[in-house]
């Protein structure tokens, strides 16, 4: 099966950076290493990667500054990982281009949810032109769902709950899957929550789950957004 993503990970400390390659091939990534943030930088540029884990403490180079230079040549994701936890820095780095950061240590799965979410508004943002379905108009972009040309009122989840599933119209998606992909809870969590999620967006699109038009329950299975007939 091929890979989730191709990961690059700049890290000089030679523990760390086997660690993290251990816990990502376990996950389905696929991983390039650099020590140094020369080394970094030319991997980068040699082989493009789909994120980038940044180490801030690097023996040749801040990674501050290789963060810099990376963003004045890509748009790949990084998501830097920092030992220092009350860095003031951080709001700084955000600033400077980094989509996220994590505090070592750190679980495996929070990097592996963290690299997916980041993966995932890439490639939303890379999506050309709003995603319709029916009379239903979505912009991964301006963040806005029309359904009859009436903009709909969506909380930010319900924005990302409707728009997971409009990009997969037609499909049965399983209410194990939302939670893992829309809430980055790949380990359980409340299904709970998917439903009242699933009850709120049903009335903003005016339907209710006895009588569906968009969004069609599928039990035992999961839920479906399709046009209706
Ligand atoms: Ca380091």
């Amino acid at each position: 099966m091929a890979g989730v993503a191709d990961v690059l990970i700049v890290e000089d400390d030679a523990t760390i950076r086997s660690a993290l390659v251990r816990a990502l091939g376990a996950r389905r990534h696929s991983t390039m290493t650099a020590p140094t943030a020369m080394s970094g930088l030319e991997s980068l540029v040699a082989h493009p990667p789909d994120v980038v884990l940044l180490d801030l403490g690097l023996p040749d180079l801040d990674g501050t500054a290789l963060l810099a230079m990376i963003r004045s040549v890509s748009d790949i994701p990084v998501i830097v990982i920092s030992a220092r936890d009350d860095d003031p820095g951080i709001v700084a780095l955000l600033d400077a281009g980094a989509d996220d950061y994590l505090v070592k240590p750190f679980a495996a799965d929070q990097l592996d949810a963290r690299i997916r979410a980041v993966l995932r508004r890439t490639r939303r943002a890379q999506v050309v032109g709003p995603l319709v379905v029916g009379g239903l108009v979505i912009d991964a972009r301006a963040r806005q769902a029309r359904l009859d040309e009436r903009l709909l009122e969506l909380s930010p989840k319900e924005f990302d709950l409707l728009l997971y599933l409009a990009e997969r119209a037609g499909e049965v998606i399983a209410k194990r899957e939302l939670l893992s992909e829309v809430w980055n809870q790949p380990y359980g969590g409340a299904d709970k929550t998917v439903d009242v999620h699933l009850h709120w967006l049903r009335r903003k699109l005016g339907e209710s789950a006895d009588a569906p038009r968009y969004l069609h329950r599928v039990r035992g299975v999961g839920v479906r957004l399709s046009p209706p007939p």
